[in-house]
Formats: C-alpha cells, sequence, structure tokens
C-alpha cells in the first residue's frame, strides 16, 4: 500500500514538474493549456473568425466548383493564421487530426450524402513530406473523414518540388503552379467507384491557384462534380 502510494506521489510529482518545465501550449494562442484540453485552449476555439464569405467566388470561373467552404478566416489577433503555422511546422500531426474533426462538426453538407463522396488531400513533394514527416492536409483529411464518413482519395501527386508561393504575386503563382499536381500514376482505376463528387482539401485558400492546378489534375481523372474544403482563408 506505501509502496503503490508512493509510486503515485512520483508520478504525480513528475507530471507536475514535467508541466513546470515544459507545459503543453495552444496551437493558436500559445498559452499554456490545462490538463482538459487538447492541442488549443476552450478560449481560442470559441473566438476564431468563422469564415462569412463563399471563398469560390474568387476564382474567374467559380462554376468549375461545385462547393467552396473554409472554416475560417483571420480576426485581429490572426489567431487563425498562427494555427495554421502550429499544423504545419508542428512535430505532429495529431493537431490535424483534430482540426479535420473540428472544422467537420461544423460544416453543413448541402444537398449531398457525404458517405458518397471523397475527401482528396492536396498532396505533398515526398521530400518535403519526408521533412516535415506528415502532409498537414491528409492529417485534416483523416480527421474530416471521421466525422463525415467520406472516404479519402489519394488521386494526387506533386511531382516536383518548388520553392514556397508564400512570396509571389497572383500570376507568379499561376504560373509556377501549372502542372504543379497530377493524377498519381499507381492510381487504380476503380478508385471512383460509387462516387458521387470529391472534395479537394487544403490548409489554406489564398489566390486559390494551388487549388485550381490541384483541379485540373483531378478533372483529368474524374468527371464528376468538385469542390474543396479549406481550414483558412487567407485573403486580405
Ligand atoms: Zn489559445
Amino acid at each position: 500500500m506505501a509502496r503503490r502510494l508512493a509510486l503515485h506521489w512520483v508520478r504525480e510529482t513528475g507530471r507536475a514538474l514535467e508541466a513546470v518545465l515544459n507545459p503543453r501550449r495552444c496551437a493558436s494562442c500559445h498559452g499554456v493549456l490545462t490538463r482538459e484540453e487538447n492541442e488549443w485552449c476552450s478560449p481560442c476555439a470559441f473566438s476564431w473568425t468563422r469564415c462569412p464569405t463563399n471563398p469560390r467566388l474568387r476564382f474567374d470561373k467559380p462554376e468549375h466548383w461545385s462547393h467552396g467552404w473554409a472554416w475560417l478566416r483571420n480576426g485581429p489577433d490572426r489567431l487563425e493564421s498562427r494555427l495554421v503555422h502550429s499544423l504545419k511546422y508542428g512535430v505532429r500531426s495529431e493537431v490535424g487530426v483534430r482540426l479535420g474533426r473540428a472544422m467537420a462538426k461544423e460544416w453543413t453538407p448541402s444537398g449531398i450524402q457525404p458517405a458518397h463522396w471523397a475527401v482528396v488531400p492536396i498532396p505533398l513533394h515526398r521530400r518535403k513530406q519526408r521533412q516535415r514527416g506528415f502532409n498537414q492536409s491528409e492529417a485534416l483529411a483523416r480527421g474530416w473523414a471521421e466525422i463525415t464518413r467520406m472516404t479519402i482519395a489519394d488521386v494526387l501527386i506533386r511531382p516536383r518540388s518548388g520553392r514556397s508561393l508564400t512570396q509571389l504575386d497572383r500570376h507568379q503563382r499561376i504560373r509556377s503552379t501549372k502542372g504543379l499536381y497530377i493524377p498519381d500514376p499507381a492510381l487504380d482505376s476503380t478508385w471512383s467507384n460509387g462516387l458521387d463528387g470529391c472534395l479537394l482539401l487544403d490548409d489554406v485558400v489564398t489566390t486559390g491557384s494551388t487549388l485550381a492546378s490541384a483541379r485540373n489534375a483531378l478533372a483529368s481523372v474524374w468527371k464528376g462534380p468538385i469542390g474543396f474544403i479549406t481550414l483558412l482563408d487567407a485573403i486580405r
């Protein structure tokens, strides 16, 4: 009995010490999390700005998209961008899976049966994925698929690596994203059997050029409706 109590005490003290020396922090505001909180704090989850506009409308041809939805947009403190930063450059994919679930819970599938749709994560180049350890869009898709019952279809690959798009203007982006994605040559021709539509999933939409490029690649192997969802609409 005494031995068990002592062990318990050592374990609890160790945990308390760990919490003081290396506290778990919120992926959005970087504040210290309570024991009950996972990945982000409750005040952040409550105050993130939900995206009120339809991100489809920034495309030259919005009619190309059957659906367009972004969960968040930046509020005054840009907590939402900081969240995406933690998602991309964090060390674990778990935050992505949890965010995918959180997004899916606030999404209303209008006029479609999600179980007959596939979610298609935007791929990273192989080397980048190895460096990062995971693909943030795939992590989001895992959580998203859990809640919506969509299939995850890894249809696309990114054949070449390239510099980050964040420093480029819209026209440069469009040029540099041409042919950025292609259908996976190893794709089984039965991948789309029984599907009604596909939703591309990316972490952020800004100008839309990445999504447009992915859509072109997907449209070469899928003739049905294509929509998109993103965690953040980062348009300024
Ligand atoms: Zn927070």
